[in-house]
């Protein structure tokens, strides 16, 4: 997001130099630059603990695929936070686990992406008003079900491929050093 006027008082900006940064703009009633930002989001990969079943949704504002569940973090809130705050909100489930897989750019809605893997355990999803449906699907389909390329099945193919390189180091995964 650019700012041409102060969010805070309104005043119209203009470009002054600050350090390395260059010419960002800055609200002279205010004393402070406004720097161009992109809104902060999660967006999270919930599956089972035993890594074979993944839960789904489906927003027809969104896309009309399926997508997994995301939101954007609240002023002060940190993204882990966030992560299993959306999954109990959008599909009711409780998360046991949640771990940092990367961070995706979303051009589109100039969304920065936090992804997550939050583990959970299989129960009865319960959608709420924001989500129009939720499925849970063996996790070896679901590549097949997210756009291709998209952030959701970037941080699915991330995650596939983190499994992939933990289960081809057997002596690394049981902790075992010589
Ligand atoms: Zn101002």
């Amino acid at each position: 997001m650019d700012f041409k006027y102060c969010p805070q008082c309104g005043e119209k900006l203009y470009p002054k130099l600050c350090g390395d940064e260059g010419n960002i703009p800055f609200c002279d009633k205010c004393g402070r630059p406004f720097f161009p930002f992109s809104y902060c989001c999660v967006i999270c990969l919930c599956v089972t603990e035993d890594d074979s079943e993944i839960a789904l949704i489906k927003q027809k504002y969104v896309s009309d695929n399926y997508i997994n569940v995301a939101g954007y973090v609240k002023q002060g809130e940190i993204p882990e936070k966030t992560a299993v705050r959306e999954v109990k909100e959008e599909i009711g489930l409780d998360t046991v686990s949640c771990r940092y897989i990367g961070s995706y750019y979303y051009a589109k809605r100039d969304n920065l992406m936090l992804g997550y893997l939050c583990r959970v355990r299989k129960a009865e999803l319960k959608t709420s008003v924001e989500v129009d449906g939720a499925e849970w699907f063996p996790l070896k389909y679901a590549q097949q079900l997210l756009r291709y390329d998209s952030v959701g099945w970037n941080l699915l193919n991330d995650h596939l491929k983190n499994e992939k390189k933990r289960n081809d180091a057997p002596e690394a995964s049981h902790g075992i050093s010589q």
